[in-house]
């Protein structure tokens, strides 16, 4: 019989691509049946697409678990992780039934924010183990945070000292992921709920490789911190990122663009899922790229004055029209040299593609692998979660990115120190080291993922240990 084993991602670009991706590699490379449990949301039209797509493997089967209703549970001013948190709370209530009727799989993966699963699979000698969607640096931070709860009194923005998380590079105060900048407010209390149960895991995936982050996983496996808090056997899996998927229209039309640019010669500009500017730091980036006179495809949103993740379980974010808050006369005269595209660009497709110099990326997880394995250097714009410190170990500790400052007492980076990094990045000297040192990484991921390499063998050694517990 074949081992079968279930997966359950939360909502969110960032959190679904990475477990299909892993759902994809258990499939086709280890022979395992998988469940993907999808927890239904007003997902937007690419998250559809993405869970419903014809080219899924056949023993790769999606599940979608009931839409919860929260609208007596939540706030209209309720942050994201709240949301998000009471979402998987909520659609987790049948998990148990629906296991059994599965036929209880060999094992659970679940994210991050799903540790409510741990006790209904306790309950059904299921275990359970988590892929951490984030790097193994904030998996260090994660593991870390209870206990700097329990010692630390005050804000921790109030710190006078960068947190020093055990064994790891220590993380400047106005890096800190935004959710824990205040202790007293529900996003925080989510966040350590969680956190705080992360070991309770069978064993935990990183979607990050042997050579990447080192120091971080020498760190969680041999400092006595981590051991003294039961962490469990971590394996790092990585780099998990979408492969080549369907193209849209609109898709199609960005790869035929790039296909008549030179070598290396474009600027793609992106912000995740979820990322929107405020309409004066909008304006700035549009004339930055205009004044550099560079080639750029601008994947763009509607601007919000709000929060930097607003849009991320729109639905309407889909679609816009970018004319109605460009610069006036802004895409007339980019044409030729730039291509605006409303919401949604195939990234991967992009950023392997031979015409893409570097990448203006908010530093999402997903955004800096795919960078990364594609050996695209990056210009680092973090605006939420914990992309501070993602942009931080890029541009200090790998050396593949550079940052723009804030224009100072101006709250936005201005239109020339945008030109000035464009043009760094696109054609001077420190541009040529980021790139080479991008490559020299493109050449370790694609390393670990090729079969015998770290990360399938370390896949590897799970998929056995199922197989075998199967057979006794
Ligand atoms: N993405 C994409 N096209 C876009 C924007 C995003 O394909 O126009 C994909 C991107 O390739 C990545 C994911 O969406 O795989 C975003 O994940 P990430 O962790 O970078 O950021 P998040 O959206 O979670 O903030």
């Amino acid at each position: 019989m074949k081992v079968h084993v279930a997966v359950l991602p939360s909502p969110g670009m960032g959190h679904i691509i990475p477990f299909l991706e892993l759902a994809k590699q258990l499939v086709v490379r280890h022979g395992i049946h998988v469940s993907l449990l999808n927890i239904t949301t007003e997902a937007s039209a690419a998250q559809n697409q993405l869970l419903h797509s014809p080219t899924l493997p056949p023993n790769l089967k999606v599940i979608d678990l009931p839409p919860a209703d929260i609208s007596a549970l939540v706030t209209e001013d309720a942050g994201i992780v709240t949301r998000l948190c009471i979402i998987v709370q909520e659609s987790l209530k049948p998990l148990k039934s629906v296991l059994i009727e599965l036929g209880k799989p060999q094992a659970l993966i679940i994210d991050l924010f799903c540790t409510q699963a741990f006790e209904i699979c306790n309950e059904l000698s299921i275990p359970t183990y988590t892929l951490f969607t984030c790097s193994t640096a904030f998996l260090a931070f994660t593991l870390y945070l209870p206990t700097l709860d329990r010692e630390v009194e005050c804000e921790y923005v109030d710190l006078p000292e960068p947190v020093q998380v055990p064994g790891c590079t220590p993380i400047r105060i106005e890096d800190l992921l935004d959710q824990v900048r205040n202790r007293k407010i529900d996003e925080y209390k989510w966040v350590l709920f969680h956190f705080n149960r992360t070991p309770l895991a069978t064993g935990i995936f990183l979607n990050s490789w042997e050579d990447f982050e080192p120091a971080s996983l020498k760190a969680i496996r041999e400092h006595p911190f981590y051991k003294q808090i039961a962490t469990p056997p971590v394996h790092p899996v990585g780099p998990l990122i979408k492969e080549d998927e369907p193209l849209t229209e609109l898709g199609a039309k960005c790869v035929a663009w790039l296909d008549k640019q030179p070598l290396d010669s474009v600027l793609f500009v992106s912000l995740g899922s979820g990322g929107t500017l405020t309409n004066a730091q909008l304006t700035e980036l549009a004339w930055g790229l205009e004044l550099s006179q560079q080639r750029f495809i601008l994947v763009v949103r509607k601007p919000t004055d709000g929060s930097a993740s607003g849009s991320f379980f729109n639905v309407d974010g889909d679609v816009n029209d970018p004319k109605a808050y460009l610069p006036e006369g802004f895409i007339e005269r980019t044409k030729g040299v730039g291509l605006v595209v409303p919401s949604w660009a195939p990234q991967v497709a992009v950023l392997r593609h031979p015409s893409t110099g570097a990448f203006l990326s908010h530093c999402g997880w997903n955004s800096t692998l795919e960078s990364i394995t594609y050996g695209v250097p990056m210009i680092a714009w973090p605006l939420y979660a914990e992309q501070r410190m993602n942009a931080a170990m890029l541009v200090e500790e790998v050396g593949v990115a550079v940052k723009p400052m804030v224009g100072e007492g101006k709250g936005v980076v201005e239109r020339e120190e945008i030109e000035r990094m464009v043009r760094m990045v696109m054609e001077g000297e420190e541009g040529k080291a980021i790139r080479g040192r991008a490559k020299e990484q493109e050449h370790s991921a694609s390393q670990g993922l090729n079969f015998g390499g770290s990360s399938y063998e370390s896949l590897f050694r799970v998929v056995k240990e199922w197989t075998t517990s199967d057979q006794i």
